[in-house]
């Protein structure tokens, strides 16, 4: 039979896009602030009651409830052979300050609602099926954010964690009663994340979902010029040593040379300090603080290289000394290229425009990807806005994302590739 001639019948979908709306809204309710947003810091009262509704919902899936030492909480649907390694699927419910009601909650509400679906049709899968609610993957009330997941993974120096207003990680935990079992492991198979995307690609694409490649690389440098302090007055144009007009032209300079290495090279200076500060005095030490972000770290070697001849040119221009040093560097993640094709074709199948993107910020899946298989689908973020309450993600995309992301673990959970139509 020729099947290229016949018309595929539309598939029912799996999951009830409408069900997995009604769930969105009532967790938003938990910590509502105007303008429909939300706000649930980790490990606050609001966080706890989040906790309790989720757990509610997960076990009336039928889920075992576990939490682990650092309060990462996993619905687990069983799988039909023992001992299986578990097909994990999630993202966090704590917020911004000023959050929205889709950032995180949507992957873990998502991977509830896949649960719910596959009990609706009475689907059973060899690979146990669980959601995760990873703790403090924003970072607002503990530092560093991606506690959970880095926890989970081993990639986190417990004592090194920073809690505002000398709030203990711990103690909260035992305060809101979700600190879990020290000696839980879980054997994970892989690891698939839906968040929005809070970026404007997809919208200008006119794409509801985009199969995420990777994250881009992070790193911060702070350029420290020192000149001389003068009188604003007395000193001529000539005669200064100024480290802020230095600073200037090191900038000016400096996006140039971004600009030449690669068009998605991102290159920021959010932070200038500028000393004394003084209306009337030629400042003597200006300090520049450089956030760089691109996929490729070559690229970023690149822009370190160019930085040092353009500080040593600018430094001899201005009669200034200016040294740099680098603060932070977070390597690019590249996710799974099989789960990535997986995405793809379950959302290919559905007959859904599904284009590649990098992901401008960091997610829970950075911290996974370096311990198993993992990848990540976005969802169209109106105006690209999040952490604010006007986040949105229209009702009709939100179901498309739920049900691509159902098909696919679905296919890994019961050890098939999803059919390329
Ligand atoms: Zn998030």
């Amino acid at each position: 039979m020729d099947t290229q001639l016949t018309k595929q019948p539309t598939r029912q979908p799996l999951t009830r896009g409408d069900r997995l709306w009604a769930s969105l809204m009532d967790m938003a309710a938990i910590g509502a602030i105007a303008g429909g947003g939300s706000c649930r810091l980790s490990l606050t009262n609001e966080d706890k009651l989040a906790r309790d509704l989720f757990a509610n919902w997960a076990r009336e899936a039928g889920c075992g409830v576990h939490v682990d030492r650092y309060g990462n909480m996993f619905g687990i649907r069983p799988g039909r052979l023992s001992n299986a390694p578990i097909v994990l699927v999630g993202s966090h419910l704590d917020t911004q300050p000023h959050g929205g009601r889709f950032d995180g909650v949507l992957g873990v509400l998502a991977g509830l609602e896949v649960i719910r679906a596959l009990n609706d049709a009475g689907i059973e899968t060899d690979h146990p099926i669980a959601v995760v609610n990873w703790t403090n993957e924003e970072g607002v009330r503990f530092k560093p954010g991606l506690t959970g997941s880095k926890g989970f993974v081993g990639d986190l120096d417990a004592a090194s964690l920073q809690g505002t207003e000398g709030a203990d990680y711990f103690a909260e935990l035992e305060r809101i009663g979700y600190a879990g079992d020290p000696n839980l492991r879980l054997n994970v198979l892989c690891y698939y994340e839906l968040h929005i995307e809070q970026g404007p690609s997809l919208e200008q694409e006119r794409a509801r979902v985009g199969v995420v490649a990777g994250v881009q690389g992070v790193r911060w440098f702070e350029i420290d010029i020192a000149g001389k302090d003068a009188h604003a007055g007395t000193t001529p144009i000539v005669a200064r040593s100024d480290s802020f007009m230095a600073a200037s032209a090191l900038a000016i300079a400096l996006r140039q040379s971004a600009i030449s290495l690669s068009p998605d090279l991102r290159f920021t200076i959010g932070r200038v300090e500028v000393s004394p500060n003084s209306t009337n005095t030629v400042p003597g030490r200006t300090r520049l603080f450089i956030d760089l972000r691109h996929t490729d770290p070559a690229i970023m070697d690149a822009f370190k290289q160019t930085m040092a001849h353009v500080i040593e040119r600018v430094s001899a221009q201005e009669h200034v000394q200016a040294s740099v040093s680098q603060l932070m560097d977070v390597a690019p993640v590249r996710f799974d290229t099989e789960m990535q094709a997986r995405l793809a074709a379950c959302a290919h199948a559905l007959e859904v425009l599904a284009p590649t993107l990098e992901s401008g910020a960091m997610h829970d899946a950075s911290s996974l990807a370096s311990v198993v298989p993992t990848a990540m689908l976005f969802v169209q973020s109106r105006d690209g806005i999040s952490h604010n309450p006007r986040e949105w993600s229209e009702p009709g995309h939100v179901a498309t994302a739920c049900e691509i992301l159902a098909q696919a673990v679905l296919s890994h959970a019961i050890g098939s590739m999803p059919e390329h139509t």
